[in-house]
């Protein structure tokens, strides 16, 4: 059998972090079978649908990489194949058309309720309070229709639902692929409506008819549909069609253990992006974010798809730590490809104007420092020292170090910086040992006012790469800056 998975995500909002995991983990299982993801926009709810909705949810597959097998499937488009679905089911006698009305049926229920109030009503004798009780809970039960075994309509033109006839007595037991084996009362169905009175399908109906001809084998979602699964089962059941495996996955929760929301922070995929984590950072993180292979914190695109299996996932919800991904960011900043990060890189480099002539030290730079941050803005910000204008401002501990004797010191050794001829960090630095060896200085004493004059105070790796990065001629017209500035205004 080959394997088809699908993620089927209503458009209702963004592409959230629990989705965006779910989708992942269908796409390894995929992967891991050589078989195919698929996506199904589920746009039955015509009110709470939108398409920029969809355009979003695309977007954070796109970035993620999730990329389905085949274009997505629309639901809504497919209401006819569903409503034909229904028909056949009705030919069969596993569903019926059901004529009992909207206000029959909420008279059933306030009669279900007036009845449960009054047998709360005190000095009732015992035996009449029982009665009450389970007349009460005979009409509060899951509904069972009167016209399930297919009676005549009542008349030529009343309207009706179509609704499946609900398996009758017993357990029903599912087993699943991480919650285990869960079982519930067949009394606990009702009849339920496949198509309403307009003879638009409800979801239920949709989403297995859709799973069945898109040929889905295994079905994993968050746990939040288990008991639909329950409801769903039944609709194969009645078409005689095969059921896929289960997979109901817990939800993820906040650090403090609460289900997700909004005050754990961000809950759309694309805020990731936004506040600069890389999709295969993220793909990493979430993909351990419920699931785990021995103690392996971090795996490659090929080895997740490698060893993704349902054994894995975890039965307790797993808890979002932005710290962790962090390190997973830095991580994967710390692999990337040199071009890749420096276009990631730019636009922070730009938010204050264009980086000018900054460009080629920013480029020197980056090979050496790319574990210098957990987020790409905090990885730009690092390379500050590079970008900043001449002349630099200069911070307090600066200020500092750019005493009479520093400054002094420092013309001395822009002296012996100037007769460098080959520009490179191993000559820089024998340069600077040599200076300090002729005068009689330590590092710490050349270091200091050098490094203020070179990075205004901003922090910044060693010094030798520092100047090697920064270029022989802006090296020396920072120190000159510095220099000039120490004089006082030219006369
Ligand atoms: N459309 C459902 C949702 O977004 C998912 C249904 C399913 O996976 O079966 O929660």
């Amino acid at each position: 059998m080959s394997v088809v998975t699908r993620f089927a995500p209503s458009p209702t909002g963004m592409l959230h972090i629990g989705g965006a995991r779910t989708a992942l983990f269908n796409y390894l299982f995929a992967k891991h079978h050589n078989g195919k993801f698929l996506l199904r926009i589920e746009d039955t709810d015509r009110e709470r649908s939108t398409p920029e909705a969809t355009t979003a949810i695309l977007e954070g597959m796109d970035w993620l990489g999730l990329v389905p097998d085949e274009p997505p499937l629309m639901q809504f488009e497919r209401a006819g194949r569903h409503a034909e679905v229904a028909e056949e089911m009705i030919r069969r006698g596993t569903a019926f058309r059901c004529y009992a009305t909207q206000e029959e049926l909420q008279a059933r229920r306030d009669l279900g309720e007036e009845k449960r109030q009054a047998a709360k009503a005190e000095g009732l004798p015992d035996d009449e309070k029982a009665r009450l009780l389970a007349e009460a809970h005979e009409l509060l039960a899951p509904y069972r229709s009167p016209w399930r075994d297919g009676a005549a309509a009542p008349a030529p033109d009343a309207s009706f639902t179509v609704r499946l006839r609900a398996p009758e007595g017993g357990e029903r037991i599912l087993n699943d692929g991480v919650q285990g084996q869960v079982k519930i009362q067949a009394s606990e169905l009702d009849d339920m409506i496949l198509l309403r009175a307009d003879g638009t399908p409800t979801y239920m109906l949709a989403v297995v008819v859709d799973d069945h001809d898109m040929g889905v084998t295994h079905i994993i979602r968050g746990d939040d549909h288990l008991r639909n699964a329950f409801r769903q089962i039944p609709i194969y059941e009645a078409m005689g069609w095969q059921i896929p495996e289960f997979a109901h996955v817990p939800l993820i929760h906040g650090a403090d253990g609460a289900k997700l929301s909004k005050r754990h922070g961000a809950l759309s995929t694309l805020a990731y992006r936004e506040m600069g984590y890389l999709p295969e950072a993220m793909r990493a993180y979430l993909l351990r974010l419920g699931w785990s292979h021995g103690d392996q914190e971090i795996f490659t695109d090929a080895e997740a798809a490698q060893v993704f299996d349902i054994s894995g996932m975890n039965k307790a919800p797993a808890r979002l730590d932005l710290d962790k991904l962090g390190q997973v960011n830095s991580h994967f900043m710390r692999l990337a490809d040199d071009e890749r990060l420096f276009a990631l890189l730019k636009p922070y480099w730009e938010e204050s104007g264009p980086m000018g002539d900054a460009e080629p030290r920013l480029r020197a730079a980056l090979p050496h420092m790319k574990d210098r941050g957990t987020t790409l803005p905090e990885l730009a910000q690092s390379f500050a020292f590079l970008l900043a204008k001449r002349p630099l401002e200069l911070n307090k501990n600066a200020r500092k170090a750019l005493t009479e004797v520093g400054l002094d010191r420092l013309s001395g050794l822009r002296d012996e910086l100037r007769r460098v001829t080959q520009w490179r960090t191993d000559q820089i630095a024998e340069a600077i040992s040599s200076f300090c060896a002729a005068k009689d200085l330590s590092m710490g004493q050349i270091g200091q006012p050098l490094r203020a004059a070179l990075t205004g105070g901003l922090p910044a790796p060693d010094i030798a790469p520092v100047l090697e990065w920064l270029g022989q001629d802006e090296a020396l017209a920072r120190i000159d800056d510095q220099l000039a500035a120490a004089q006082g205004p030219a006369a």
